[in-house]
């Protein structure tokens, strides 16, 4: 268990105690829901953009530790970034999460380097960037809707 341990660092157990934008947004105007099936995850991301930034951003879900902790970063990473610059954020952190490298700059992700090490935990480390990337691409919705049916 101690690679294990080492995988669970300070960031992924903060973020787990203490979940950071959790719960339904009133106000989102895109929402998403994914899940992992492997894994038993499950996450929604409610978006409000505001034109092609994410003004707001929310997730609710359940599952294991470094699912919901890398939604909670997910969701402190996002505010306020372009969809463009949520792509490349992405692109950095899956990265990361598939070499286990990542460059000094980006620390707060840098955490979840650790999860390279488990492939079939990748999904888990994921499931909240993939689902904020096709809020996001969908379409809009009336605020006060969104989010009902799903977690
Ligand atoms: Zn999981």
């Amino acid at each position: 268990m101690s690679d294990l341990t080492e995988l669970y660092q300070q960031v992924i157990l903060d973020h787990n105690r203490r979940p950071r934008n959790r719960g339904r947004l009133p106000v989102a105007n895109r929402v998403a829901h994914g899940d992992n099936p492997t894994c038993g995850d499950q996450c929604s991301v409610f978006l409000r953009m505001d034109g092609d930034r994410i003004a707001e951003i929310n997730f609710d879900g359940q599952g294991c530790a470094i699912s919901q902790a890398s939604a909670s970063l997910m969701t402190t990473q996002l505010k306020g970034k372009t969809a463009a610059e949520a792509q490349q954020l992405y692109d950095q952190f899956h990265r990361i999460v598939t070499t286990g490298e990542a460059p000094e700059e980006i620390s707060d992700l840098a955490a979840f380097a650790g999860v390279h090490a488990f492939p079939a935990r990748i999904k888990c480390a994921t499931l909240g960037w993939h689902t904020a990337l096709e809020a996001i691409r969908s379409p809009a919705v009336a605020p006060g809707t969104a989010g009902v049916g799903t977690v």
